[in-house]
């Protein structure tokens, strides 16, 4: 039976085949087969996926599915599925309900209308999806019925990746086996795999259902192209943690429904800065499956704000002036016999191991920025990043006081001999508790920050799939351990070893860490001192995935090959090339069709006010009506040289083929820069005009009316 649970108990993970249900429903041998595969990596026995299929299927159609999908992520950056039923026909005109282990691990979608960036011409439609056993199926519920979704890997007739999973799992592998190389020098011997975790925090925001449908900006793009400020932002600050409005909670109930009964521990929900801003966190898990479970989050948050009469805008800049949103992405290691590799202890001063694997991070975040400011860019994202609402576009690590304190230490004198304590704090108030106080304060303007026993890479953009990121973390921070294994598995003085090592790391990365205010202008020019780079544009970003550094780094680990590399080149490059095009004819249409017309009709209707006062013959004031016409006149004929220019920019840039870098940079320089003039004059309009005149609901309709 569908899932009708009451109890949280009871709904956590029912529309998931976890491992309670594989323990309960698989003969013991295939269980064990199945785990070996799941957790130690052990290739998958086709006879193990026959089992597997069928008792896949009975649970599911237990559960009401009539159709199976396999659920893969191209780059698109959005989920895709093809659904097919379970039926298979028999020889009496019937049909059985059957689902093969061949079903189950591998598929064959058209591979040719999902972005490949060239790695195959549209011909060659080929692709395959193949079964992820180390992230559980499950069933979606929907009006249509109830599917089982098996999650997939999908790549080409080549064996080229053409998703975001592949190059995850495979990054997890890279990791997993160089810091088990490190952990072995240490002494490990129990653990067999170490596996990165991964806790995002989604932000989004939410609108009403019916003003969304009346902006064709929100509706095209996802976020507003016009808008002036409204007479309230979020300047009194009383949105941040605010008390939740029904119509709210009662989306964030529904949706954790639905998360929970998908196995998604979603668990910490609040009001964020901007008017309208929430945010969503769930327990972190196994990069993989917190990545699919992103995916889901995001999918649930549209599917369930649509039932509320809302719409979930994911978009990072949906309203200009006012905070956008973001994505932070907790990152830390572990062991699979459960260590957190990045916990410092008590006195981490004494624990080499954890400065070991710190170091292997400092080093790869300052040898590698551009890379992982580029697994941060996107379109949405230029609006942010460096707007003194989010990080700047700078790279560089928070580690506060006690581990800047150790690290010093370590450059000084070759050795560390003591760790700063946090202490109690003391409130002053006899009835209140006095509070442990953490070894170090937050720091909210870091781009990559230490906090506590993770790192929260804060640049990530809300819309995207947090692949990409963890993808490059996991990577550069393979790279780095492998070369700290290969040094120390030579050290003749192995402890003499970690020393020199890790002020070797602090010497040359110390420019990386910075505890300070990361809003400043003083850090902007202070990092360029250090050398830092500052890279502003999505454009400019992505040319890193093909530099010689990043092919090295990306093929030496088996993550992505040099053509992979390439194709997401292009395909990133496209990607923001087709959305500020939309966003450009997004624009245009609404300047003609909805601002040119309204700001006629009042400039008519202010030239008929004066005609009429004039014509009673009384020698009445008509200055204001004149002063006022002279004004939206001036302004429309300014925005409508302005409409001419944007049209101008854009088909000029979308004419322009060979050289999908070169267009990028045309519609980022010209394109984008003539929709901020068209802008400027449409909010001004805005300001003039008839309130009732004006065709589109207003930042205050949208911002405050939920
Ligand atoms: P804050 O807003 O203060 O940063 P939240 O509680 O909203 O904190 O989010 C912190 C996130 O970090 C949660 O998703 C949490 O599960 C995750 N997290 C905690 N420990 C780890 C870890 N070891 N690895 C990865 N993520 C972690
Ligand atoms: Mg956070």
């Amino acid at each position: 039976m569908k899932c009708e649970a009451t109890s949280l108990n009871e709904m956590f993970g029912c529309n998931v085949f976890n491992d309670a249900v594989m323990r309960e429903r698989l003969p013991k041998a295939t269980y064990k087969a199945l785990k070996k595969t799941i957790d130690g990596g052990v290739p998958l026995d086709p006879a193990v996926a026959e089992v597997v299929a069928n008792a896949m299927k009975d649970w599911a159609i237990e559960k009401g599915a009539t159709h199976f999908t396999h659920w893969f992520q191209p780059m698109t950056g959005v989920t895709a599925e093809k659904h097919d039923a379970f039926i298979s026909p028999t020889a009496d005109g019937k049909v059985i309900m059957e689902f093969s282990g061949k079903e189950l691990i591998k598929g064959e979608p058209d591979a040719s209308s999902f972005p490949s960036g060239g790695l195959r011409a549209t011909f060659e439609a080929r692709g395959y999806t193949a079964w992820d056993c180390t992230s559980p199926a499950f069933l979606k519920e929907d009006p249509a019925g109830v599917t089982l979704c098996i999650p997939t890997a999908f790549c080409s007739y080549t064996g080229e990746a053409l998703d975001k999973k592949t190059p995850l799992l495979r990054s997890m592998e890279a990791i997993s086996k160089q810091a088990l190389r490190v952990l072995k020098l240490f002494g490990n011997t129990t653990a067999t795999r170490v596996i990165t975790t991964v806790g995002p925090e989604q932000e989004y925001f939410l609108v009403d259902r019916e003003l969304y449908n009346k902006r064709k900006d929100l509706v095209f793009t996802g976020r507003t192209l016009f808008g002036a400020k409204p007479p309230k932002g979020q300047e009194l600050e009383d949105h941040y943690f605010g008390v939740l409005k029904e119509r709210i909670s009662s989306f964030m109930k529904e949706l954790n429904n639905e998360l929970w009964k998908l196995g998604v521990s979603a668990k910490t929900q609040h009001n964020e800065v901007a008017p309208a801003q929430h945010e969503l966190a769930p327990i972190f898990s196994t990069t993989n499956i917190a990545t699919d479970h992103n995916q889901l989050t995001m999918e649930m948050m549209k599917k369930v704000a649509a039932r509320h009469g809302l719409t979930c805008l994911l978009h990072e800049k949906p309203f200009a002036g006012i905070n956008g949103s973001g994505k932070h992405n907790n990152w830390s290691m572990s062991t699979n016999d459960g260590q957190n590799l990045l916990d410092p202890g008590n006195t981490p001063h004494e624990n080499a191991q954890f400065l070991v694997f710190l170091c292997g991070v400092i080093e790869a975040i300052d040898e590698y920025a551009e890379l992982l400011r580029m697994s941060a860019a996107n379109a949405g994202n230029d609006h942010r990043l460096g707007a003194n609402e989010a990080p700047p576009a700078i790279i560089s690590i928070f580690l506060g006081e006690q581990l800047t304190d150790i690290l010093e230490q370590l450059e000084a004198a070759g050795t560390a001999s003591s760790s700063k304590q946090g202490g109690e704090l003391k409130i002053g108030v006899n009835t209140l508790p006095a509070l442990p106080k953490d070894t170090t304060d937050r720091n909210r303007t870091s781009p990559f920050a230490f906090t506590g026993n993770k790192f929260e890479f804060r640049m990530v953009p809300s819309s995207a799939s947090i692949s990409g990121p963890n993808v490059v973390l996991n990577t550069i921070v393979a790279e780095t351990l492998s070369r700290i294994a290969d040094r120390l598995e030579k050290a003749i003085d192995f402890n003499a070893e970690v020393e020199a090592l890790c002020k070797e790391v602090v010497v040359n990365h110390k420019k990386i860490i910075f505890n300070g205010n990361g809003y400043s202008d003083e850090w902007v020019a202070e990092a360029e001192k250090r050398g830092l780079p500052n890279i502003s544009s999505t454009v400019e970003a992505v040319k890193h995935l093909i530099s010689e550094k990043s092919i090295a780094v990306f093929e030496k680990h088996c993550v992505l090959s040099k053509a992979e590399l390439y194709s997401r080149f292009e395909i990133n490059l496209e990607a923001y090339i087709k959305q500020i095009n939309i966003e450009a004819l997004t624009m245009i249409e609404m300047s003609k069709r909805q601002i040119v017309p309204a700001a006629i009709k009042f400039a008519n209707e202010l030239a008929a006010s004066i005609n009429a006062v004039k014509l009673t013959g009384i020698d009445a004031d008509v200055s204001v009506q004149a002063e006022i016409l002279k004004d939206v006149s001036g302004t429309l004929a300014s925005f409508k040289k302005n409409i001419e220019k944007l049209e101008k920019a854009t088909a000029e840039a979308a004419e322009m083929h060979g050289d999908t870098y070169k267009q990028a940079c045309a519609y980022r320089d010209e394109v984008f820069t003539a929709m901020s003039e068209l802008r400027a004059d449409g909010d001004k309009l805005e300001t003039m005009i008839d309130a009732e005149l004006w065709p589109m609901p207003t930042y205050a309709d949208l911002l405050f009316n939920v």
